[in-house]
């Protein structure tokens, strides 16, 4: 199976949380997959954010993480998605809090400045550090279907869903088979 990054995969609105739902059914042992595993859909992850990601245009074209930096990178996803989805549940904690800063800061530290492309470990460290200093607590959510992490851009803040068209679909999909199982 060819696995490929469609619009789909960045339903997040936000770089840094749509590299946080790299990981899929992130609380699923049995069924959890980390697209980043494979170091070349890491790679091809930067190019598909170019064309998809909600604010990629805002950090210049991105290029892919450094080999030695991958693992600073991992580091941030994790923190990110740790933080952050505390954030939405109403019980994330100061001691979280430092530690996203700190892997935010490490990753910082070390990026170069200058030219028109931003590498994406450094992308995604000034995503999140935008997040985490100008919250949106009314927009963040947690999909009701996937438990991916987004912003709920809509007028009303009403989405339950990160993509109406893939998870909202199944969530109804879910609904009408459980109806039918009753009425049976
Ligand atoms: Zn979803």
């Amino acid at each position: 199976m060819t696995f490929s990054w469609t619009p789909h995969r960045f339903s997040g609105g936000a770089l840094a949380l749509d590299v946080a739902n790299s990981v899929i059914l992130r609380f699923d042992a049995a069924r959890r997959i980390d697209r980043y595993a494979d170091a070349s859909a890491m790679d091809a992850f930067a190019g598909a954010a170019n064309r998809h990601c909600a604010d990629a245009l805002s950090h210049g074209e991105l290029t892919p993480v450094m080999s030695e930096n991958r693992e600073r990178f991992i580091d941030l996803r994790e923190k990110t998605d740790r933080y952050f989805r505390a954030e939405v549940l109403g019980r994330s904690t100061p001691a979280q809090f430092a530690d996203l800063l700190d892997a935010i800061s490490v990753i910082l530290r070390r990026s170069t400045v200058g030219g028109k492309s931003t590498s994406l470990d450094t992308a995604t460290a000034r995503s999140a550090l935008m997040l985490a200093t100008h919250p949106e607590p009314q927009r963040l959510k947690i999909c009701a279907n996937c438990e991916w992490l987004f912003l709920d851009r809509s007028r009303n803040r009403s989405r339950m869903w990160c993509d109406m068209a893939v998870c909202g679909n199944r969530a109804k999909a879910k609904r009408h088979y459980h109806r039918r199982q009753e009425e049976a």
